[in-house]
């Protein structure tokens, strides 16, 4: 079932993003409830949104 809306997509897609978070060692996606990667067991995650970088 498509999202035709692009409105509703962009929000949509926000929401998928700020609810993960990537792996930098492996680049998994993670809950964002996750302590460790689910693939690789690092700690070393980040959330997908950039607040953090730098
Ligand atoms: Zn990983």
């Amino acid at each position: 079932m498509p999202i035709d809306d692009p409105y509703k997509r962009k929000i949509a897609a926000y929401h998928l993003l700020a609810k993960h978070l990537i792996c930098r060692k492996c680049g998994a996606h993670n809950p964002i409830k996750a302590v460790k990667c689910r693939l690789c067991r690092s700690k070393d995650l980040r959330p997908k949104r950039r607040e953090r970088s730098k």
